[in-house]
C-alpha cells in the first residue's frame, strides 16, 4: 500500500478544507465552529466518533476489518489572537484572530488521512484514531484534557504521531528526530517590593529598580553557570515594569519570564535556582520578592526507535528518502503533543511548508504567516502511510 498517489489526488479538496478553516479561525478553547465542521465531516464519511467530552476536541475512529493495534494521529485545530495581514481570498474573517501557526493545515491534512484510511479499512489490521485536538496554544492545553478524558483508551492506543508545518523547511520535505523535540516552557511573574520615595534621597528608600537590575543579572547566571553547557535551557525576562518619573523611586517592579528546558532534571534545577535567587535577593537587598509560577507543557520526547522504524520509512515512501531529514537537535518552542508522548511511544515531526519562490517564508505566530498548500497532501500521505504500515507490521 502506498498513499502518495491517492493523497495527491485529494490536493484540491484538502486546500478547500484548509481555506475554510483559515477564513474562520477560532482561538483556543473556543473552537465551536471548527469542531462542528470536523464532526459533520466525520459523520458524512461514516466515521465513528468517540465521545470523550473534552472541550471542543473531536476523536474519530476508523476500525479495520481485522483485529490489531490502535494508532493515533493528531492535528491541533485552534488559531491565535492576532490580526492577519495577508491579502488572500481566504483571509481571516474573524477580526483579530488568525491561523498563524498552521493548525488549519494540520486539520485539513488529518481530514485527508481520514479519507485515505477509511477507503482501505477493509484491508486494515487494527484501528486508527484521529485526534482533532482543541486548544494547543493556551495552557493547560487540549492534549492534557484528552489524555485525562480517555482519548488514549477504548480502544487502547499503542502509538501516537503528529506533524507540525514548518516554513523553515521547504515543501516536499519532512523531518523527524529521536529524543527531545520541544521544550518544557514555564512562566514566572516576579514582583520586587521595595520602599518608594524621593529620587534625591535614595538612602531613605529600598529601590526596586536597582534590585531588579541585579536580580535579572543573577537569574542569567543560572543558565550560564549552573546548567551543564551541553544541555539546552533558556531564561528570558520578556517584560519589566516599574516606576513613573525620573525623580521618584518606585515601590515595586514587576517582571515576566519564560523558563525553558529540554530535560526534566534541568527543569527542576532551573526552578530550584530561581527560588534560591529570589530568597537570596530578599536577604541581600532587604526587599520582598514575590513570585507566581505557571508550569507549562512538559518536554516533548520522541521515541528514537519509532522514528527509525516507522516515521522515516513512511515519509520516504511519500517524499523520497532524500527529502526526509533527520533532526539532530530540538528547538526551544513548547508543544502539548508532549502529553501524548508521555503516555505512549511515537513521534512528532516537522512538515515542510515553506516555498522561497512563492515568497512563503514568514515564521509561525506572525501576521504574514502562510503555508504552501502542497504540504497538505504530503502530510496526509505521510501520516496515513505511517499508520497503515505500523498496523501492518504489528498485526
Ligand atoms: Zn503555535
Ligand atoms: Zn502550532
Amino acid at each position: 500500500m502506498n498513499f502518495k498517489q491517492p493523497a495527491f489526488e485529494l490536493k484540491d479538496k484538502l486546500t478547500r478544507f484548509r481555506r475554510d478553516f483559515h477564513s474562520h479561525p477560532e482561538v483556543s478553547f473556543c473552537e465551536e465552529r471548527t469542531s462542528s465542521v470536523i464532526r459533520k465531516f466525520l459523520q458524512d464519511n461514516g466515521i465513528e466518533i468517540q465521545e470523550i467530552n473534552s472541550g471542543y476536541s473531536v476523536v474519530g475512529i476508523i476500525r479495520g476489518a481485522y483485529p490489531g493495534k490502535t494508532f493515533a494521529l493528531r492535528a491541533d485545530i485552534d488559531a491565535l489572537p492576532m490580526p492577519e495581514l495577508n491579502e488572500v481570498p481566504y483571509k481571516s474573517q474573524n477580526e483579530g484572530v488568525m491561523h498563524a501557526c498552521g493548525h488549519d493545515g494540520h486539520t485539513a491534512a488529518l481530514m485527508g488521512v481520514a479519507l485515505l484510511l477509511n477507503s482501505v479499512k477493509d484491508q486494515m489490521h487494527g484501528n486508527v484514531k484521529l485526534f482533532f485536538q482543541a486548544a494547543e496554544e493556551k495552557i493547560p492545553g487540549g492534549a492534557k484534557g484528552m489524555v485525562e478524558h480517555g482519548a488514549l483508551e477504548n480502544p487502547y492506543v499503542d502509538a501516537v504521531m503528529g506533524l507540525h508545518v514548518s516554513n523553515a523547511l521547504p515543501v516536499g520535505k519532512v523531518a523527524f528526530g529521536g529524543g527531545p523535540g520541544a521544550a518544557a516552557s514555564d512562566t514566572y511573574r516576579f514582583k520586587i517590593i521595595g520602599k518608594g520615595g524621593h529620587g534625591a534621597y535614595p538612602h531613605a528608600t529600598v529601590d526596586p529598580v536597582v534590585i531588579a537590575a541585579y536580580f535579572i543579572t543573577n537569574l542569567q547566571t543560572i543558565v550560564s553557570r549552573n546548567v551543564e553547557p551541553t544541555q539546552g535551557a533558556v531564561i528570558t525576562i520578556g517584560s519589566i515594569h516599574g516606576g513613573s518619573k525620573e525623580n521618584i523611586i518606585a515601590d515595586e517592579v514587576e517582571m515576566l519570564a519564560t523558563v525553558r528546558s529540554l530535560d526534566d532534571g534541568v527543569r527542576d534545577l532551573l526552578h530550584k535556582r530561581i527560588k534560591e535567587v529570589c530568597a537570596g535577593t530578599e536577604v541581600m537587598y532587604n526587599c520582598k520578592v514575590e513570585y507566581e509560577v505557571e508550569m507549562g507543557y512538559p518536554v516533548l520526547v520522541n521515541d528514537g526507535d519509532f522514528v527509525n522504524k516507522y516515521a522515516i520509512p513512511a515519509a520516504a515512501k511519500i517524499v523520497g528518502a532524500e527529502n526526509v531529514i533527520e533532526s539532530k537537535k530540538s528547538g526551544m518552542g513548547g508543544e502539548d503533543f508532549a502529553y501524548f508522548l508521555q503516555q505512549r511511544p511515537g513521534c512528532f515531526g516537522s512538515l515542510g511548508s515553506g516555498n522561497a519562490e512563492k515568497g512563503i517564508s514568514a515564521g509561525g505566530h506572525t501576521s504574514k504567516f502562510d503555508i504552501d498548500e502542497d504540504c497538505l497532501w504530503t502530510g496526509a500521505a505521510t501520516l496515513a502511510q505511517a499508520a497503515f504500515d505500523y498496523l501492518e507490521a504489528n498485526k
